[in-house]
């Protein structure tokens, strides 16, 4: 009976099939394939498997199956349509199997009904198949591997689809066996949504997350941090450092925040003198306030006035309208006067008037108007220097005096070029849109043993040039950070990856040895020897020699005085020339 019941079953399955297949028409004329009311496509299975592998590679595993199994699921919410339309001359559970049967046809996988049981309008259902000749777990193993995880990510949308679409409810397929898990076919059970227990952790695959959306999103963000690092040192994000120097700075700079005293910063060139004039301002009450900043060398000393102060019209020929000046717009503000050294006489008294009185008249006027400023300045020059030669007004020295601030160079902030160097890093990738796995061991080596005369700032524009000269995905090397002669010279001086010494110096190193053990040579010659030509090969940059050479400039400096000195000093022993070949000392 049980025999009969399979055979009378398999040829039903048959005739269904074929009633299926006449469903399917291909229109040479129009150039389409329709499967009753749809028009379908005939694709070659192994460029949409490409597809699918781009979508991994690209989107990642989690996204790709989240846009996978909704496509899935879209073709199986219209093939239920057909199913749907059968429905009508058929049982529930024959028009069910319309889906597997489509699915079949248009050749995903060879889909067996293991055990099905419905009921529509009771809205109950379990369904178990066998599926075989997976498409997808085939293509899936094919470029991946054996995966540790159900891989038929549009099929399972489909008969989810197929499925909720048909019973009118959430229905949720899971796959049980997998082929791209390793197996010979997968299986497949599909339930109500709410009798899995996890359900939820399905959910997300079947709802549309808007990838556009977020990329605008990140789009946005990316814009915003561009605006706001854009500004060369703009952000406290170079405020990074563990170097006792530069915490003492930073410490006082923080003390100073809550406080209206006016507070001179000193320091070299480049070592982030607006940056913490900035931070004083944004940490501080005044953040909502203008910032303004001007650069006292950078104005002619005849327009200095006028830009600090303002101007009245007719003040002067060309004077045509009246203007603020400086501390006007910084009024509730903080002013930031750079190279404060190069304040002309005249203007300095103006200067200690504001400090003194808040008061300031533009220039042809005759109204004092009161400001409410806070001053920092700033300069690398030794101010009292410029008092002694009268250039610079005592009263406003002891004024600008009372707070200061030292900032240290970068070379005595050793232990914060790495983390400096990261930081640029990742900030100029974001603004150039670059992808870097960040630097050699040999850039790291000469970042370090470089002497960044022109501190942060320099440090700052190498690493810029770094990242856009470094091609994506890769490392910045040297020459990416130094310029081309630079790196072959320091190549030539055998400074190799992890700082190794290559076989050619152990060589070199050895005859050096023997020169000096059989006396040939004293530890002093071989000294001057290596110095002198390492100066000669950097052309008389001792910053470039003394990369090098491994050490800092002063050091290298330090070194090559003594040697110059001890020269002088016993001028009867004489010493060989730099570079003699070592046989005839
Ligand atoms: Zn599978």
């Amino acid at each position: 009976m049980t025999k009969l019941h399979v055979v009378t079953h398999a040829q039903h399955a048959e005739s269904a099939s074929s009633d299926l297949r006449s469903q399917v028409h291909f229109c040479a004329q129009t150039g389409q394939i329709w499967l009753h009311e749809h028009r379908m496509l005939l694709i070659h299975a192994q460029a949409q498997a490409l597809l699918r592998k781009e979508l991994i590679d690209t989107l990642g595993m989690d996204r790709a199956r989240g846009l996978l199994t909704r496509m899935g699921y879209e073709s199986g919410v219209r093939d239920a349509e057909l199913a749907r339309t059968r429905a009508q001359c058929l049982s529930d559970l024959e028009a069910f199997m319309t889906g597997p049967q489509l699915h079949t046809l248009e050749g995903i996988v060879k889909v067996t009904q293991i055990r099905l049981e419905l009921d529509r309008a009771a809205g109950t259902f379990y369904g178990e198949f066998l599926w075989e000749n997976s498409w997808e777990g085939q293509w899936h193993r094919h470029f991946f591997g054996t995966h540790h995880e159900p891989v038929c990510w549009t099929q399972i949308g489909y008969a989810c689809g197929y499925t909720s679409a048909f019973m009118g409810r959430p229905i949720l397929y899971k796959e049980v066996e997998c082929a791209g898990m390793g197996t010979d076919h997968c299986r497949i059970i599909g339930k109500p949504m709410q009798e899995w227990q996890d359900a939820s952790e399905y959910a997300h695959f079947f709802n549309r997350e808007s990838i556009a959306e977020q990329l605008i999103e990140l789009q946005t963000q990316v814009v915003e941090l561009r605006t706001s690092i854009g500004d060369k040192e703009g952000l406290p994000t170079n405020m990074v450092g563990d170097a006792p120097a530069f915490r003492a700075a930073y410490e006082l700079l923080r003390q100073a925040i809550n406080t209206q005293i006016t507070v001179l910063l000193l320091g070299e060139t480049g070592v982030g003198k607006e940056v913490f004039a900035r931070t004083l301002h944004e940490r501080g009450a005044r953040a909502k306030s203008m910032f303004v900043a001007i650069n006292c060398a950078a104005i002619p000393p005849d327009l200095v006035e006028s830009e600090l102060f303002g101007v009245e019209k007719g003040a002067y020929t060309g004077a045509q309208v009246a203007r603020a000046g400086r501390f006007e717009r910084a009024d509730g503000g903080t002013l930031f006067l750079d190279e404060i050294g190069d304040l002309p006489l005249a203007a300095q008294a103006k200067l200690l008037r504001v400090l003194q009185e808040g008061e300031i008249e533009r220039l042809g006027g005759q109204t004092v108007r009161k400001v409410n400023v806070r001053l920092i300045v700033a300069t690398n020059v030794d101010l009292r220097v410029l008092v002694k030669e009268g250039r610079f007004r005592s009263d406003l020295y002891y004024r600008l005096n009372a707070y200061q601030i030292v900032i240290p160079p970068l070379r005595e902030r050793q232990e914060d070029i790495s983390p400096l160097a990261k930081r640029f890093l990742e900030k100029y990738s974001a603004i150039h849109g670059k992808r870097l796995k960040g630097f050699t061991d040999k850039a790291k080596r000469a970042l370090l043993t470089y002497a960044w005369p022109g501190n942060i700032r320099e440090l700052q524009n190498m690493i810029e040039r770094g990242v856009i000269l470094a091609p994506s995905g890769t490392r910045i090397e040297v020459h990416h950070i130094f310029s081309a002669c630079e790196e072959r010279e320091a190549d030539e001086f055998g400074l190799d990856v992890h700082g190794a010494i290559n076989a050619r110096s152990v060589q070199t190193g050895q005859a050096l040895c023997e020169a000096v053990c059989s006396g040939e040579m004293t530890l002093e010659q071989v000294e001057t020897m290596l110095l002198e030509s390492a100066v000669d090969k950097a052309r008389g940059n001792l910053s470039s020699a003394a990369r090098m050479l491994g050490v800092t400039r002063p050091q290298l400096a330090y070194r090559l005085r003594r040697l110059q000195e001890d020269s002088a000093g016993h001028e009867e022993v004489g010493f060989a020339p730099p570079l003699a070949p070592a046989g005839k000392v």
